[in-house]
């Protein structure tokens, strides 16, 4: 049995890959120049890829490519600490992301953690094929919707890491679960992994496009009043 908060997190999942399925985009199989080494995301979905490659004896794999990446970009905000700024009136630029190095998981084109691969990586799509140096092109409300679903995301694992996603990798290797990784990295690396990476927030407000409220509800919806149990995700997240 998942623990509760993974249980939730495919619940966010599935939920936002039925509502994106009405999209057309551009995006094919082994069309990748947008797998760099810039992926955020929470400790909750860096368990996920743990599982993953602990249940496939991967652990040598993932340890080469921790231990081989390159300049990682850092945020220094959250999603929610952005949201939170700009909820509050702050002229807030978003943070520029820097290494266009390939992610570490994509192999011939193709993402070898795919299955488990983080929110940021289900959501980025575009609506027209994207070269390096380009940017993606997708609809404003969907760009909307999708930091929603990130936010939620953060709310889930307020308190625990938000980073990269290497170095939350990194850093989540010494859980007695993941010990199996400890050998395989230099002495320190989970430790020095843990020094850049910050921690997930609370929701603060959500940073909705308004008018386009009618085409984003749909998907809070669907998650908010998904059922754990007897429970709604939403009465979860509030804490009840
Ligand atoms: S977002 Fe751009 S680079 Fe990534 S799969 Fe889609 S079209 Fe290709
Ligand atoms: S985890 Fe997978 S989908 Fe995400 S950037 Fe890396 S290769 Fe691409």
């Amino acid at each position: 049995m998942l623990p509760l908060k993974e249980e939730i997190l495919h619940i966010i999942y599935e939920s936002f890959a039925k509502w994106s399925a009405g999209f057309s985009f551009a995006c094919t199989k082994n069309c990748a120049a947008c797998c760099t080494q810039n992926v955020t995301m929470t400790a909750i979905e860096g368990e996920v890829i743990h599982r993953l490659l602990r249940e496939d004896g991967r652990e040598a794999w993932l340890a080469q490519g921790l231990r081989e990446k390159g300049a990682t970009f850092r945020p220094r905000m959250t999603t929610n600490d952005f949201a939170g700024a700009c909820l509050q009136g702050e002229d807030i630029q978003p943070e520029q992301v820097g290494n266009m190095s390939p992610c570490p998981f994509l192999e011939e084109g193709c993402c070898r953690i795919y299955e488990a691969r983080p929110f940021a990586c289900r959501c980025f799509a575009s609506e027209q094929r994207c070269f390096s140096g380009t940017s993606a092109l997708l609809p404003e409300y969907y760009l909307s919707a999708s930091t929603a679903v990130m936010q939620i995301i953060e709310h889930l694992g307020q308190g625990e890491y938000w980073g990269n996603m290497l170095d939350v990798l990194a850093a989540l290797c010494d859980l007695p679960e993941n010990k199996s990784y400890a050998a395989l990295l230099p002495p320190s690396f989970t430790n020095q992994a843990r020094m850049q990476i910050i921690k997930a927030k609370p929701l603060p407000g959500f940073l909705l496009l308004d008018g386009k409220m009618e085409k984003i509800s749909p998907l809070l919806d669907a998650i908010f009043t998904s059922k754990v149990g007897e429970k709604t995700v939403e009465s979860i997240l509030n804490g009840r």
